[in-house]
């Protein structure tokens, strides 16, 4: 659901000037704050200002000035906290604590344990299996992008 700012959400909250927040970036339709308990310090949280819940609540005119944000702060944390790099990513329902969409940025140095941070992987069963997986998300695919053509 995308809007204008929820009263219960604490990122709207946050965004609105209700509740404190160590706030890092603005422009018109972002905000970005440190996450409170960070999995490194430098670890931000990239919020669009209008209350939406997931990534796939977030109007397409406002993708491109969202992750052009990300962008930003993932250069921010190699050139403002000398990290080797970042991880980027976002929960999407599953684990996410927040139903206020957000990217989570964080600050990443070679050797820093986070190896098996992107979970555990597994193996396809067998090339049949991949070949499954593959072909129904590109059924879908296809339709999502007719219906976005229509
Ligand atoms: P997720 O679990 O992906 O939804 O991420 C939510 C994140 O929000 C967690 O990493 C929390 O530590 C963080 N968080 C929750 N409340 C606050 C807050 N008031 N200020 C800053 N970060 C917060």
């Amino acid at each position: 659901m995308a809007g204008a700012a929820n009263p219960t959400c604490i990122f709207c909250r946050i965004i609105n000037g209700e509740m404190p927040g160590h706030i890092v970036f603005e422009d018109e339709v972002s905000l970005a704050f440190l996450d409170q308990r960070p999995v490194f310090p430098g670890h931000c949280l990239l919020a669009p200002k209008d209350h939406c819940e997931t990534l796939m609540d977030v109007p397409a005119d406002l993708l491109g000035p969202l992750f052009a944000n990300a962008q930003v702060l993932a250069r921010a944390m190699e050139m403002g906290l000398q990290a080797d790099g970042s991880f980027v990513g976002m929960n999407n329902r599953v684990s996410q604590s927040v139903p206020h969409v957000h990217i989570h940025i964080v600050p990443r140095r070679r050797g820093d344990g986070l190896k098996g941070f992107f979970w555990p992987r597994q193996h396809y069963e067998n090339e049949e299996a991949a070949v499954r997986v593959r072909d129904a998300l590109r059924f879908v695919i296809a339709r999502l992008q007719s219906e976005r053509r229509a």
